[in-house]
């Protein structure tokens, strides 16, 4: 199967009450962990790519790793950009191939967000790529986006209504009360606005800050409207630590050991996740 969009994979995944993960990779090694998991539980998949990631490999090598992988892929793969804030470098990877792209205009007042918004879903819609965007402010860090606590505000249903109204998303990040990084404390999640929003919008809501929340809260999440999970943290921690605990325990300049230990190690993250999303079989 060639590289999909979201849009169906995310409308299946919201009428049956499951969601599709959305893993962050970083490179041909934690692409392939995603991949091969993916297609050994028959599930459909995200593949994402932060703009950090893009701009230090460069689009057209990303590109060149999926297709390799994903044209002769049993399941639904998709190519998803992750926040990105500049319409031209959304651009530029719809030029390059990804079949679907966040805009992240979410720190702009509501009418420049919606105006962001409204030019990078042209530009999606032309070249028939699936579209993100958020509204209130999601905390913690990621990327070069730092969005203090005090700071946060949850997204206001009405406003997210009128937002998604005439927009053509796959999908809609309203700020919900999780966070990107690790979680200090118990997060406090706005579920009757995850259910509000998804029913009012019809779109399936997008969970960022997926990594650290405990297994009822993704089910109920996912129960209320919740249809892509966003996994970044728990990717970047097995990603490091299955290289650095294999080299630790074997002490050898032999490369290929700690890649294999890497590989073994954000495969089981994927693993985990799929299943506790429901997305297992669903292709
Ligand atoms: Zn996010």
């Amino acid at each position: 199967m060639a590289l999909v969009t979201m849009t169906d994979m995310l409308q299946k995944a919201k009428g049956e009450k499951y969601a599709v993960g959305a893993f962050n990779i970083v490179d041909y090694n934690s692409l392939r962990a995603v991949v091969q998991v993916a297609e050994a539980l028959k599930a459909p998949v995200i593949v994402q790519t932060s703009v950090k990631t893009v701009r230090f490999w460069g689009p057209s090598t990303i590109v060149s790793w999926l297709r390799e992988i994903a044209s002769e892929s049993p399941i639904p793969v998709a190519l998803h950009l992750d926040h990105c804030k500049e319409v031209d470098y959304i651009k530029t990877c719809i030029d390059a191939g990804w079949t679907s792209v966040m805009i992240d205009a979410s720190a702009k007042p509501f009418e420049e967000n919606l105006a962001a918004t409204r030019q990078a879903a042209e530009l999606a819609d032309a070249a028939g790529v699936s579209v993100e965007a958020e509204m209130g402010r999601i905390v913690g860090v990621e990327d070069d986006i730092f969005v203090a606590e005090h700071d946060a505000h949850l997204a206001d249903v009405d406003e997210a209504v009128a937002f998604c109204k005439d927009l053509n998303l796959a999908v809609f990040a309203p700020a919900i009360g999780t966070a990107h990084g690790v979680y200090k404390g118990e997060p406090k999640i706005a579920f009757d606005r995850i259910e509000e929003i998804a029913r009012r919008t019809g779109l399936p809501i997008a969970l960022h800050g997926g990594t650290g929340l405990a297994d009822e809260v993704f089910r109920k999440a996912i129960s209320l409207g919740c249809a892509k999970v966003n996994i970044s943290t728990a990717i970047k921690y097995a990603f490091i630590d299955g290289f650095v605990d294999d080299y630790n325990a074997n002490r050898k300049y032999e490369p290929l050991g700690p890649l294999g230990a890497q590989l073994d190690c954000v495969g089981q993250v994927v693993t985990q996740n799929i299943k506790l999303f429901g997305s297992e079989g669903k292709v």
